[in-house]
């Protein structure tokens, strides 16, 4: 009679040969004879189908998602192996087995054919176990299918036992290289922000040098009596610039205190957004024209009152408009607004310039984190691409956190960016 049942953990405590209870002792030296999670799939997959003489043997991952798998199979005497990905919803067994975390064993599939055909592996699945993979007691990561024993005789509570011990053995290794990959990448994370630092102070002592040279340069002429009144106009405004470029610098800089991990701490005050949007704006006109760009600015006449530090709300549209500025080419247009929206007040900054690529999009907020490599910048303040300290949008999330609020980011390559948040009135 055909019958496909779960098996509650308990089946485990039947007796195991003496043979088998030597192989589990001595599985976690196969096991941990590496860190990398393919090694150890293979392990455990080669010693699975040796151990049961089975036709088949899958091990079955899911992804972050927890709606793909993963899976790597050893198929048949020759040791076929496969590899790939599915989809969980079209695999029923493992599906049962990962969502309910139990074991699933099939003695006779001819009245199952929702799970009787193995959809990956065209293999008829006479006798079938799978086994999820638990890690810490609780949260499953896969499963391990193991299919049609030589023997056709289906699974005896021998073998359920040693694959329940297997299996657990095998998601401890799983667990194990995971959490060490995961290490990995936080150190090489961790290595690429230090490469950053260092990228970021040597991009700070070349900008201060410019203008520090120019200051130092009229300086030697003021001393040396060489200012005529037919110079005079030009020095001063060589002098007044090169102080212009490092007054914005040091405020460049100041982002970095705004982006420590600590919290910020606010004072708050009522802030009008339809204000310190139009305050904003002269501060561009420059730069605007220089670079031939329109700057749309669409704000309420009325009040848009919202709670927050005013100083510091500036500087999230400073950085935010400043950066529209920076890479958008010339003759794009930029737009400002702020509008009242489902009881809150929004402010988007858009703009029709180069994009961010969609795999970055979460990094930019990142400290120290650009595009390109500051390399392929240019210099000055708001010539296209030019180059900043890859602080800016960090300052802005941190200050946003810092009001219970986020800036959301829509933007492909080459079809312009916005950056948006949403305060609630005050
Ligand atoms: P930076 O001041 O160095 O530009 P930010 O933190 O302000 O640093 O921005 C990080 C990176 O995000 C920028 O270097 C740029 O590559 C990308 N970026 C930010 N805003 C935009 C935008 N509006 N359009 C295209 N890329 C942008």
């Amino acid at each position: 009679m055909a019958s496909t049942q779960t098996i509650r953990r308990g089946l485990s405590h039947a007796t195991m040969s003496e043979g088998r209870l030597a192989f589990l002792a001595k599985l976690p030296f196969f096991l941990n004879s590496s860190l990398k999670l393919q090694r150890i799939v293979h392990i455990a997959l080669e010693h699975i189908l040796v151990e049961l003489k089975s036709e088949l043997a899958v091990l079955y991952l899911l992804d972050s998602s927890e709606e793909k798998l993963g899976y790597w199979a050893l198929k048949g005497e020759n040791r076929e192996r496969l590899e790939g990905t599915s989809s969980v919803a079209d695999n029923h067994a493992v599906e049962l087995v990962t969502q309910n975390s139990f074991p699933l064993v099939m003695s006779d599939s001819s009245d199952f054919p929702s799970i009787g055909l193995d959809p990956i592996f065209g293999t008829e699945l006479k006798n079938m176990f799978c086994m999820p993979l638990l890690v810490r007691g609780e949260s499953c990561v896969g499963a391990l299918q193991i299919v049609n024993t030589s023997e056709g005789e289906g699974f005896s509570p021998d073998d359920i036992a040693f694959i329940e011990q297997f299996s657990h053995q095998v998601a401890l290794a799983i667990d194990n290289a995971r959490l060490f990959q995961a290490a990995e990448r936080h150190r090489e994370q961790l290595r690429a922000l230090d490469r950053r630092k260092s990228e970021t102070i040597s991009v700070i002592a070349h900008e201060f040098r410019t203008p520090l040279n120019i200051i130092q340069n009229a300086s030697e002429l003021l001393g040396s009596k060489a200012i005529t009144e037919d110079n005079k106009d030009e020095m001063f405004n060589l002098l007044h610039s090169s102080v212009e470029r490092l007054t914005r610098l040091i405020a460049q800089i100041r982002n970095v205190s705004l982006v420590q991990d600590t919290g910020l701490q606010l004072h708050a005050e009522l802030v009008d957004i339809s204000e310190l949007c139009r305050s904003v704006v002269g501060k561009y006109a420059e730069a605007i024209s220089k670079r031939n760009l329109a700057f749309e600015v669409t704000v309420p006449k009325v009040p848009l009152v919202v709670k927050g530090e005013q100083s510091l709300l500036l500087i999230v549209l400073q950085n935010l408009i400043s950066n529209a500025i920076r890479f958008t080419p010339d003759g794009g247009t930029i737009w400002l607004i702020a509008e009242l929206d489902k009881g809150q007040v929004q402010v988007s900054v858009k703009d029709t310039g180069i994009g961010i690529p969609e795999n970055e999009l979460q990094l930019i907020f990142e400290k120290f984190y650009e595009v390109q490599d500051s390399m392929y910048h240019s210099s000055g303040d708001y010539e296209f691409r030019s180059s900043g300290l890859g602080l800016g949008l960090a300052a802005v999330r941190h200050i946003l956190e810092a009001h219970n609020s986020a800036v959301e980011v829509e933007s492909a390559p080459d079809g312009g960016s916005v950056f948006r948040f949403r305060l609630p009135p005050g």
